[in-house]
């Protein structure tokens, strides 16, 4: 049988609730394997067979009053109102208040005027609210549904108009506001365009992004967004990068340089040599990793999902055992029922279970906007409870493109052979420090020979065999047991690097890399956060790593393998529970995934850093991890807020509930107005 996978994004959906019953009808529908909607991105995954076809299952949507869209058309964002929705609760809202008018001479009018207020604003309340009772699901549709018969049962037709009124409306705000929120992460998409130029025998023709393949050569004006990421072949212009990485000032950009999709090119024209596919360019995948991270539960979403299991049901009881055991003892049926229906609408824990994942992609998405990709709800949080940042030295806290300052020749070998036999072997490295010797021999046209059998020696080198002879590079731990290691003139807080080969050490280079100059200012603002300790670990030699900490001000860990790296974030989080490891992410991949949140520097532009890192920050500034602490902790500060106030307005009306002060119109206000205020609450970390 072929099975398809179809995505849709889900427009009006108002409750953790409503996406629950939704979910378990379509599973239900004839055809269909599987979905799942996820409530906070609205995205819903169905898998179907052969026996269904799209189409039924939007139509089957649109029936139960939600609109879907398939994901390849909301490229583009237009906001339609759920204008059925927002008609008939107006309408419903004009025969309660006629009804209200009338009501003062003519009773039987205004009952008619009430129940015609429920039967209009009810309407899709009622379509939701089978749907769930077919699946045994007792939303809150089902409740209020509930409680609006019952209110007509013992005649309460002005309680039960109103709560039918209220709920629509609060429902209608409610899925306007969460759209909205939705959208943040949506916008994202704006960035990049629709179009671009394409070069086709001498003309130039405009391609829709989707059509371009790999290799084909883009052209982008003064002004226009670039579409698609790709390496420039020709031309010369600044670029900003903001979309990706959160950084405002342009950067140059000339033959070789990579550009991103969704960046804006300023004054050039560039000629650029399409890298990936408009689905996978780094933007696509941002956006797709932002709303996956949601399914990296924060810890205190999970918390509330656990209370709401319980709490429903409980109050549900409590309603029916009001409603049956004291007019058994006491008579008073309609007093208790009444009351019973209140706790009914009170069980609704729907302002609960918005209040945390509202803040979180409310949180996710503010951090992509300042090229901050956090890839799951959990590392949000987890930021801001830090008590340990470790940091690796090369190309974390030093800038990574390390400088030859000095060779030697030991006994009688000259400089320059030391330099071609290094330079020969790190041809084939990808260790920063292997790229400068490299460099440095290129820009003296040294000789380079061919080499066999290159093996890089992680954390401590690489070797190769050159005219059949092995030759070795790297760290003195390379050369244990050595003559001839501690030649006095090269303890200078450089990095070392000995070259020789199986027998003797014939020389050695020294490099030094550049601190990166927001270094300092990281570290203290980190401090200020309320980390105890912020280290640097590093498998370069003591003199140079002490050199760099101390300017820095961190503790330091020096002449570490990779392996002795991982035991120390291991021992540190033993210690200090929540430890954070930046790195680049290629090479210290280990480490970070070791640690309670690994952090990737740089990662626009590197696969392995974007795919294995908890948080990736695109550009490579080291202030973005104070940021993201701050806006971790502000995240955390509003969800602990969204939570105790729905919490406690919950436990007020249980209160009143039970002392009969709380009335069914009351309760859905209180209810609807918590939502709101939590839903605008979580929306505050998308601006600071
Ligand atoms: P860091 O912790 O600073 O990122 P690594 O663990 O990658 O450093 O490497 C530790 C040390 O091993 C380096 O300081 C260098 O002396 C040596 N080393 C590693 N790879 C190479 C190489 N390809 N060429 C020369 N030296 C190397
Ligand atoms: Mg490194």
């Amino acid at each position: 049988m072929v099975k398809s996978n179809k995505t849709f994004y889900v427009e009006g959906l108002d409750c953790p609730d409503c996406a629950r019953s939704l979910e378990k009808n379509l599973a239900g529908m004839k055809g269909v394997e599987r979905a799942k909607l996820d409530f906070p991105t609205s995205k819903l995954k169905v898998e179907f067979g052969e026996g269904i076809k799209e189409i039924e299952i939007e139509r089957e949507l649109e029936k139960l009053g939600y609109k879907a869209k398939s994901k390849d058309f909301i490229i583009r964002i237009e906001e339609k109102k759920p204008f059925n929705k927002i008609f008939l609760t107006s309408i419903s809202g004009i025969f309660l208040l006629t009804g209200f008018l009338f009501s003062v001479f003519e009773n039987n009018v205004a009952v008619l005027l009430y129940l015609m207020a429920i039967v209009v604003g009810g309407y899709y309340i009622a379509r939701k609210a089978l749907v769930s009772v077919k699946t045994l699901n007792l939303d809150m549709n089902v409740l209020m549904g509930v409680a609006v018969l019952g209110a007509i049962l013992i005649r309460e037709y002005l309680e039960g108009a109103t709560v039918v009124f209220l709920f629509s409306l609060a429902q209608l705000l409610e899925s306007y506001s969460m759209d909205k929120a939705r959208n943040a992460i949506r916008r994202l998409m704006e960035f990049s365009p629709n179009f671009v130029t394409l070069r086709r025998g001498g003309k130039e023709v405009e391609v829709s992004v989707e059509n371009i393949k790999v290799g084909e050569i883009i052209l982008t004006k003064p002004g226009e967004r670039i579409g698609l990421d790709g390496v420039v072949v020709k031309g010369f212009s600044h670029v900003n990068q903001a979309p990706i990485t959160g950084e405002s000032l342009p950067i140059k950009k000339s033959k070789g340089d990579k550009v991103f999709a969704g960046t804006v090119n300023h004054e050039g024209i560039l000629e650029i040599k399409v890298e990936r596919e408009f689905k996978n360019t780094t933007l696509q995948r941002i956006i797709h990793m932002v709303e996956k991270a949601q399914t990296k539960k924060a810890p205190s979403q999970s918390f509330v999902d656990k209370f709401a299991t319980y709490y429903t049901p409980t109050i549900i009881i409590f309603a029916i055992f009001t409603a049956t055991i004291p007019p058994i003892c006491f008579g008073e049926f309609s007093k208790w029922f009444y009351r019973s229906l209140v706790l009914l609408v009170i069980s609704c824990p729907c302002a609960l279970v918005i209040s945390t994942p509202v803040t979180v992609v409310s949180g996710l998405t503010r951090a992509a906007r300042n090229g901050v990709l956090i890839k799951g709800g959990l590392y949000l949080e987890e930021m801001g409870r830090l008590k340990v940042v470790a940091f690796d030295k090369t190309g974390t806290l030093t800038r990574g493109v390390p400088e030859v300052t000095e060779i030697f020749g030991f006994n009688s070998n000259s400089k320059l052979d030391v330099l071609k036999i290094a330079a020969s072997i790190e041809k084939n490295s990808e260790h920063p420090i292997g790229k400068a010797i490299l460099r440095y021999a290129e820009k003296r046209n040294v000789e380079i020979f061919d080499v066999e059998d290159f093996q890089s020696i992680p954390g401590r080198g690489a070797k190769a065999k050159i005219a059949n002879k092995t030759y070795l590079v790297g760290s003195y731990r390379l050369f244990k047991g050595f003559k001839e290691l501690n030649a006095p003139e090269l303890k200078r807080g450089s990095t070392v690097v000995f070259v020789g080969n199986e027998k003797e050490i014939l020389g050695a280079i020294l490099a030094s890399d550049e601190v990166r100059k927001e270094a300092e200012d990281a570290v203290q603002k980190i401090v200020s956060k309320g980390v105890e300790k912020v280290v640097m670990i590093t498998g370069d030699n003591e003199k140079a790593a002490k050199a760099i900490a101390e300017r820095v001000g961190v503790e330091y860990y020096a002449e570490l393998l990779p392996e002795d790296k991982i035991k120390i974030v291991e021992e540190l989080k033993k210690k200090y529970k929540k430890v954070c490891m930046v790195g680049d992410g290629v090479n210290d991949a280990p480490a970070l995934a070791a640690s309670s949140v690994g952090v990737a520097m740089g990662a626009a532009g590197t696969d392995i850093a974007l795919e294995t890192a908890d948080i990736a920050l695109m550009s490579d500034e080291l202030l973005k991890i104070p940021y993201t602490m701050k806006l971790s902790k502000k995240s955390l500060r509003i969800i602990k807020e969204n939570i105790t106030l729905s919490l406690l307005i919950k436990g007020i009306f249980l209160g009143l509930a039970i002392f009969g002060i709380a009335t069914l119109w009351m309760a859905v206000f209180a209810d609807m107005g918590t939502s709101l205020m939590v839903i605008g609450n979580g929306m505050r970390v998308l601006r600071d």
